[in-house]
């Protein structure tokens, strides 16, 4: 059993990758496909139990779950050793740490 949720975890990890990077390049031409791809991406998270990796936080918005691409629908600036991105669309915006505390 315990195996099996292994899998499933590298598995939607996998898929988060993906979709990611299909999302990035879609984003140019078809914004509303990388905005359903973040919307699966929720899911996947919500259903697998993982977490979005931290390359891939400052590309969706949590609250209007849209796909975020710096310089064009957000704007992403640093502060104090804060990353903070902001979304043009619900004027919502999120701090992150930039590095891990060690
Ligand atoms: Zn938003």
């Amino acid at each position: 059993m315990a195996k099996r949720i292994g899998n499933v975890r590298s598995i939607a990890l996998e898929r988060i990758n993906t979709l990611f990077s299909e999302a990035s390049s879609e984003f140019k031409n078809h914004p509303e496909r990388s905005h359903r791809y973040v919307k699966i991406v929720l899911r996947l998270v919500a259903k697998a139990g993982v977490r979005i990796p931290r390359k891939f936080r400052s590309n969706y918005c949590r609250k209007c779950k849209i796909y975020l691409s710096s310089g064009v629908n957000s704007k992403v600036r640093t502060r104090n050793g804060k990353l903070i991105v902001f979304c043009s669309k619900c004027k919502n915006y999120r701090r992150m740490l930039l590095k891990p505390r060690v």
